[in-house]
This record gives C-alpha cells, structure tokens and sequence, in this order.
C-alpha cells in the first residue's frame, strides 16, 4: 500500500510540474540584460504624418545616435550571442547593445548598408512572414534574398511574426500559427534556428508570452522600456524606441537608464 501511495505521489508530482514548467519558464528573469533599441524606419517624413512619427528618426539624428554608440565603446551583438552567453551564465564581452529593426521594410537594408556597416555596427533584423518577397518586388518591404544578404554581412533576422496580428486578441489556433509559421519559414529561408520573437505592437500578456515559449522561441522583446512593468523577463525583455525629433540628448539619457536597469 505503502508503495502504491508512494508511486501515486511520484506521478501527481511529475504531472505538476510539467503544469508548472511552462509557467516557471516565462517567469524567469532573463539573466543577462542588455540594452535594445527598437527603429523601425530612418527618413525625415515623420512631421506628414503623426500617427507615423512615433516610429520614424531622422537620418541626422540616427547618425548622431549611432555615432555616440561607437564613441561611448559599444560593440553590437546579436540575439543569438546574448543566448548563448546567458545559457552559459557568462556576460557578453565588453558594452553590448543590440539594434534592432522591425517590421522588414526594404529600405532598412540601406541603413544597414550606409550607416551601420561604416561604423562597424549590425543589427536584428525583426520580419513578418507575410511581407517578406521571394524577389525584390517594389513592395517597400525586404524580400528573402536581401535578407540573406544581411545576414552575410553579419546583421541576423528573427520573427515578428506571419500577419503583424495582435497577439493578445487572436483566438488561441491563430497565436499558434503566428508563432510557429513565421518561425518555421525564417528557418527553411534563412537556415538556421529563430530563437527571438519580437511581439507586434508590444501586445503581450501570459497567454502570448507562454505560447512564444511552446513555439520554441528562447527570447521575446517588447516594444518599449517602461521599468514600471517589472523586471526584464525572457520574454518580455524591454527595447528602447527612438521616433521623431528624438535628439542625442533623450537617446543619451535612455541609453542610462537602460544601463541603470542591468
Ligand atoms: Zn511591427
């Protein structure tokens, strides 16, 4: 009896803690914390339309921040060197930071081209599936080619999902798909692992968070760096948004304040 009460408590306790993993998982801080900032397009059409403005720097300013980069001894490193040294427990060597690019716009390549390979910079290069071309098409979004061609200069590519959906309002079989579709297809064009999501909009929450982790995603980044929402998680880790007009000055000042926050 003794022992069938025993083997009892041995399943009861392997089925909870296989409930609890998931969980345990995403609650975990992410162990090493580097500051990521978060562009999406670098041009001077931001005052023609507001609702753009958050999300487009001018190409001064752009320059001035990658300079200052440069000046203050930053190194850029990718998502895949920031997991790797977080599995093996060590830090990055010397200032890491990361770029990162959302969204998969075609121009974005010549950023990557003009202002970031000069300066001995690379970045993360965040696409949705959907978007993305087989060839260059005129479409203004990055086409796989060119994507490989960032990725052989030394910038990397990871998901922001199929559609751009927000995540936190989809039914459960489609968060499945965003997740995992994306995944899959960076992987056959791109081959190699996608270890980062980075979430649309920033919309998270648990659901979308714990499904990022069962689609096999290591990583998920958010879309801005409010530290009142708590400790940076493995998936939720907060990025920097730089958008219109903003100067050295706030760019300096966030570059702190994410270092504060290590
Ligand atoms: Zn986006």
């Amino acid at each position: 009896m003794k022992r069938v009460i025993s083997v009892i408590a041995c399943v009861a306790a392997a089925v909870l803690a296989l409930w609890c993993a998931p969980v345990a998982a995403d609650r975990r801080a992410a162990s090493i914390v580097v500051p990521i900032l978060m562009y999406h397009h670098v041009g001077n059409w931001g005052p023609s339309r507001a609702d753009w403005a958050p999300w487009v720097v001018l190409p001064e300013d752009f320059r001035a921040q990658m300079d200052w980069l440069v000046q203050h001894g930053y190194r850029t490193i990718s998502f895949r060197e920031l997991i790797e040294c977080s599995s093996r427990g060590v830090a990055p060597v010397g200032k890491p930071v990361i770029i990162s690019f959302d969204d998969g716009w075609a121009a974005q390549c010549a950023v990557a081209r003009d202002e970031l390979m000069p300066r001995g910079l690379r970045a993360t290069f965040f696409v949705y599936t959907a978007a993305v071309g087989p060839v260059p098409n005129g479409s203004g979004y990055v086409s796989w080619p060119e994507l490989r061609e960032l990725e052989a200069a030394g910038h990397e590519v990871q998901s922001h999902t199929v559609s751009h959906a927000r995540l936190t309002e989809v039914l459960p079989e489609q968060l499945q798909r965003e997740m995992q579709e994306s995944r899959r297809k960076i992987e056959a064009e791109m081959h190699h692992q996608v270890q980062a999501l980075a979430y649309p909009f920033g919309l998270h929450d648990g659901t979308v968070m714990q499904a990022a982790r069962v689609a096999g995603y290591q990583c998920a980044v958010r879309a801005d760096a409010d530290l009142s929402i708590g400790e940076p998680l493995l998936y939720r880790m907060p990025r920097v948004r730089m958008g219109y007009g903003d100067g050295l000055q706030r760019f300096a000042e966030c570059m702190e304040a994410s270092e504060r926050s290590r």
